[in-house]
């Protein structure tokens, strides 16, 4: 049975219970989770704490060097992580291996900012010297989603670590095995007992009194819009502060001038990665009319050429393949035509495949413009003018990221920074770099992870006035 990770210990709940994956049909016997509760979570948040005096005060230089076990020993485990993860989730082995990959860049590109200043002095008049120092938070609860399970904790804990926190994560119900495995990992490269814990159970049940727990003193959360909502609830009565990593329908603008070639290719990775499981899928692609038929084109014989299970894998659940199943209904009833897939051709209920899906005649109003679907769907809309693109891809409550497609570099400038999301690519999709800082606009959250720039979340600014008069030598 998989167990909790509470202080350097795998251990069951305390009140018994357990639950099998969903997914457990892909594994050869059925994947049996301890099922935990308020008390499992309690326990984990006590050891964070009880730990994070002995962490917050080794040398950053110290922390930094774990950090980078850490990230060695994942790389050198890669194949083991990586089939685990294809076991929970189903992606293709080479998805897996690339964000165990990832999950390693974090912990190295983390660990050398330990050689950064992290303070200012401020010169504000003589005989008063002010600096600034950053302080971790205390104890942080992750809480992660399934769509990149190891690579998001990881996305996460390398920062929250590396400023001096102490965490309990808390993976998705249905793929908490690499958090597991990495916090052995973590413990088998020498991190203390106690810095980071995993607890697992269900998130109304753990995840809930991770963000009620009094001790905790920021949570970052991954994951849906209803979920943040929910949390960001909790914490207004407990002023708790929280990074919020939600959901998006993220626009992609082309241009009739762009390199259709290039737009295609770019177009069909960004909504057919990880089976369109991504938050920052690109799933709306905003075309300007004179090319619309041409890149529709070429994004279909793209498509047919995907091979199922190596470049688009299955969708992760029976319940979340039936949401998908269910938009591809509404796509078709709203009007939409599919250029290639939807409903008729593109399911097999028994592998949870849904065949990448492409929509013409799509309304920036009708829901498969507007909502999340989490699949490999895209919705293809007009424009005429690079004001109408404008106002499509921001007509909507998301804000995650966009695309421009554009050899006139003063208009992707332009549309770049007219569109209200988080991080902007231009003639490309998805640019994934650690050292980019990645959150949302509007719904899509606030905070940011990645980059230098989520350090900053994960402690406070302490200013610290001195009276030079009153100094004595
Ligand atoms: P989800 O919101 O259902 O669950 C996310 C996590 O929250 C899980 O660990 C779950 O157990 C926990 N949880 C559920 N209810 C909770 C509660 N009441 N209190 C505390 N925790 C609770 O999301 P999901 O279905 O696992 O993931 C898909 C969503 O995540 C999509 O909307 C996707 O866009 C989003 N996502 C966002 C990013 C990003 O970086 N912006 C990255 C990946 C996924």
């Amino acid at each position: 049975m998989l167990t909790h990770f509470i202080n350097g210990e795998t251990v069951p709940s305390i009140n018994g219970g357990s639950f099998v994956l969903d997914q457990a049909s892909r594994a050869a016997k059925p994947i049996e989770v301890t099922r935990g509760d308020a008390q499992d979570a309690a326990s984990a948040v006590e050891s964070a704490a009880a730990a994070l005096p002995a962490w917050r005060n080794i040398s950053s230089q110290e922390r930094g060097r774990a950090l980078q076990r850490v990230a060695d020993a994942l790389r050198a485990d890669i194949d083991r992580f990586a089939q685990a993860e294809s076991l929970d989730t189903g992606k293709p082995i080479e998805l897996s291996r690339a964000e165990v990959t990832g999950a390693a860049d974090y912990f190295e590109f983390y660990a050398t900012l330990v050689n950064l200043p992290v303070g200012e002095v401020l010169d504000i008049e003589p005989g008063l010297h002010v600096h600034t120092i950053r302080e971790p938070y205390g104890v942080v609860g992750i809480i992660t989603p399934w769509n990149l399970p190891l690579n998001q904790a990881a996305r996460a804990c390398a920062p929250a670590l590396l400023a001096g926190n102490t965490v309990v994560l808390k993976p998705a119900e249905v793929t908490p095995t690499t958090s597991i495995m990495f916090a052995e990992l973590c413990k088998h490269v020498g991190l203390p007992d106690g810095v980071l814990n995993v607890v697992l159970g269900q998130g109304s049940v753990v995840g809930t009194a991770i963000v009620e727990h009094p001790t905790v003193s920021k949570v970052a959360f991954t994951g849906s819009v209803p979920v943040g909502r929910t949390i960001s609830r909790v914490a207004a009565e407990r002023i708790l502060p929280l990074t919020l990593e939600l959901g998006g329908k993220s626009a992609c603008v082309v241009f009739e001038d762009s390199d259709l070639d290039l737009a295609a290719k770019e177009i069909v990775r960004a909504f057919t990665t990880n089976a369109g499981q991504v938050c920052s899928s690109g799933t709306r692609l905003l075309v300007q009319e004179s090319v619309h038929d041409a890149l529709v084109g070429k994004i279909v014989d793209r498509v047919k050429a995907l091979r199922e299970g190596v470049d688009v894998g299955p969708i992760i659940t029976q319940q979340q393949f039936g949401t998908v199943k269910d938009y591809l209904q509404v796509a078709e009833d709203e009007g939409a035509t599919a250029a290639v897939g939807g409903s008729g051709s593109a399911v097999d209920e028994a592998g949870c495949y849904v065949a990448p899906t492409v929509y013409t005649n799509v309304d920036n109003s009708m829901r498969i413009a507007q909502e999340e679907v989490f699949g490999p769907v895209l919705a293809v809309i007009k424009f005429s003018s690079e004001d109408e693109a404008i106002a499509l891809a921001n007509d909507s409550d998301f804000g995650l990221a966009g695309g421009v497609f554009s050899h006139d570099i003063a208009q992707a400038m332009r549309v770049a920074s007219a569109i209200q999301a988080g991080q902007i690519y231009i003639n490309s999709w998805s640019t994934q770099s650690v050292q980019m800082p990645f959150g949302g606009h509007k719904l899509s959250g606030y905070g940011r992870e990645k980059g230098i720039e989520a350090v900053n979340h994960y402690s406070q600014v302490k200013s610290v006035s001195i009276n030079l008069g009153a100094v004595t030598a």
